[in-house]
C-alpha cells in the first residue's frame, strides 16, 4: 500500500487497503505476535503497544492526507496533543490561542505547569501580537484554525514563516477543518494534530487522536518514545473503525460544509440572533484568509443569541432533530450550550450555542432551529 500513497487522490487512497485477499483490512485484535526461531518478527510486529497492522495503516493514510512524512496514533485527541507538550523541556514556553480548546489550555496550566512547561495566551489572528509575545523561553507556537468554538481563523502561512524565522516549533490543531479542507504542513508547519474522535472517524463511536509530522520536523523521536513507551496508543478495533469512517470522509465533508453554510446564512438573518461565527460567511472578520487557505468551510459554527444565556439554553432544549450533545464533525447534527460544557476559566460567551452540522436533510435541520428560535 505504501507505494500507492502519494500517487492517488485522497478519495481513492481512503478506499485502498492492504492486499491480503479481502477488500477490508482484517480486524486483528492480537496484542502479541509470533517470533521466528531466530528471534525475528516475520511481519515486523512484536507487541501492539509498539505497533500493530491497523495502526500502521491508519497512521500511513492520515499522514498521506496531510502531506506528512509519518504519524503517531493515540487513544484520544488529548493524548496526541499532550505528547507534543511532554516532548518539551522544563523551562520551555508554549504560546496558545486566547480561545484555545479548553482541555488543551487546562492540560498546560495544570499538568505541564508542574513540569515547568508554561504557556501564554495570545491572539493568533494578529501576527504582530504573536511576534510581540515571543521571548527567549518560547519554544512552541500552538495554533487552532478555525478555532473551537469561536471559529477564529489564523494565517497559516504568516505564522509558519514567523516560527521559521524565530526557530520555534509550529503545531496546528487541525481538528475543526480536517486534512481535506486545509493542510498546515504545506505552509511549513512542523506538526499537525487531530482528534480522530471528530470528523476523521465521523461516526461518534471512537475516541482517538493522531499527531502528523513533516520530513524535517523536530521532536519526532521524542513523540515516538511517548507513544510506544507511554502506551496511550489507539486500540486495533478503534483503528479499524476509524479506517472505515475515513472511507467516506470526502463526501461527508462536502455535504456537511454545504449544509453548514446554508444554516449559517439562515441564522444570520434571524431576528433573535446577535452574531454568527462561521468562516464561510462574508461577515467573518478573516473571510479572506479563510477563503485562501481552506477548500471548504466545515461543519462547525456557533451563534450568539440576543437574549442571553437563558435564551441560549432554551433554544438548545427545544430542538428535536439536533442531538443535544457535545463533540463535532460527526454524521449526526449536534447542538450545545458551550460555556457550561467547558471549565470555569473559559472565555466563551455565555449566550453562545455551538452547532455541528451532520448529514440529516438540511430542511429538517433548518425548520427545527427556526421553531426553537422563534419560540424564545
Ligand atoms: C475534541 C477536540 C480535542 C480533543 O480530542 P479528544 O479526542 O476529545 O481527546 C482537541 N482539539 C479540538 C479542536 C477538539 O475539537
Amino acid at each position: 500500500m505504501e507505494n500507492m500513497l502519494n500517487k492517488v487522490r485522497p478519495e481513492t487512497l481512503l478506499l485502498q487497503s492492504e492486499h491480503q485477499g479481502g477488500l477490508v483490512s482484517p480486524l486483528e485484535l492480537s496484542s502479541t505476535f509470533y517470533r521466528e526461531i531466530d528471534g525475528s518478527y516475520p511481519r515486523g510486529y512484536s507487541y501492539t503497544r509498539r505497533g500493530s497492522p491497523l495502526r500502521h495503516e491508519l497512521e500511513q493514510k492520515v499522514a498521506a492526507l496531510e502531506g506528512g512524512a509519518g504519524a503517531f496514533a493515540f487513544s484520544s485527541g488529548m493524548a496526541a496533543i499532550s505528547s507534543l507538550f511532554q516532548a518539551l523541556k522544563a523551562g520551555d514556553e508554549v504560546l496558545i490561542p486566547n480561545d484555545c480548546y479548553y482541555a488543551t489550555r487546562a492540560y498546560l496550566t495544570t499538568v505541564m505547569s508542574r513540569w515547568k512547561v508554561t504557556c501564554k495566551q495570545v491572539d493568533m489572528t494578529d501576527l504582530e501580537a504573536l511576534a510581540g509575545a515571543t521571548s527567549s523561553r518560547t519554544r512552541m507556537v500552538w495554533v487552532e484554525t478555525p478555532s473551537n468554538p469561536l471559529l477564529k481563523v489564523s494565517d497559516l502561512g504568516g505564522i509558519a514563516a514567523l516560527c521559521r524565522n524565530k526557530r520555534l516549533i509550529s503545531v496546528c490543531d487541525n481538528t475543526v477543518a480536517g486534512p481535506l479542507m486545509q493542510k498546515p504542513l504545506e505552509y511549513g508547519f512542523d506538526w499537525v494534530v487531530h482528534s480522530l474522535t471528530k470528523s476523521l472517524n465521523g461516526h461518534s463511536d471512537v475516541l482517538g487522536g493522531i499527531a502528523i509530522y513533516a520530513g524535517s520536523s523536530p521532536l519526532v523521536e521524542e513523540v515516538r518514545d511517548i507513544q510506544v513507551l507511554g502506551g496511550a496508543v489507539l486500540a486495533p478495533f478503534d483503528c479499524w473503525l476509524t479506517l472505515r469512517g475515513l472511507k467516506t470522509l470526502v463526501y461527508r465533508v462536502e455535504a456537511q460544509s454545504k449544509a453548514a453554510l446554508q444554516i449559517a446564512k439562515f441564522l444570520e438573518g434571524h431576528s433573535e440572533v446577535e452574531k454568527v461565527h462561521y468562516p464561510g460567511l462574508k461577515s467573518h472578520p478573516q473571510y479572506d484568509i479563510a477563503s485562501k487557505q481552506m477548500r471548504n468551510f466545515g461543519s462547525l459554527l456557533s451563534v450568539q443569541v440576543k437574549k442571553g444565556e437563558a435564551a441560549a439554553m432554551k433554544v438548545v432544549g427545544a430542538t428535536k432533530v439536533w442531538a443535544r450533545a457535545t463533540s463535532l464533525g460527526s454524521v449526526e447534527s449536534l447542538i450545545e450550550h458551550r460555556a457550561s460544557m467547558e471549565d470555569a476559566k473559559t472565555l466563551t460567551p455565555r449566550n453562545l450555542i455551538r452547532l455541528s452540522v451532520g448529514l440529516e436533510a438540511v430542511e429538517d435541520l433548518l425548520s427545527d432551529l427556526k421553531a426553537a428560535l422563534d419560540d424564545i
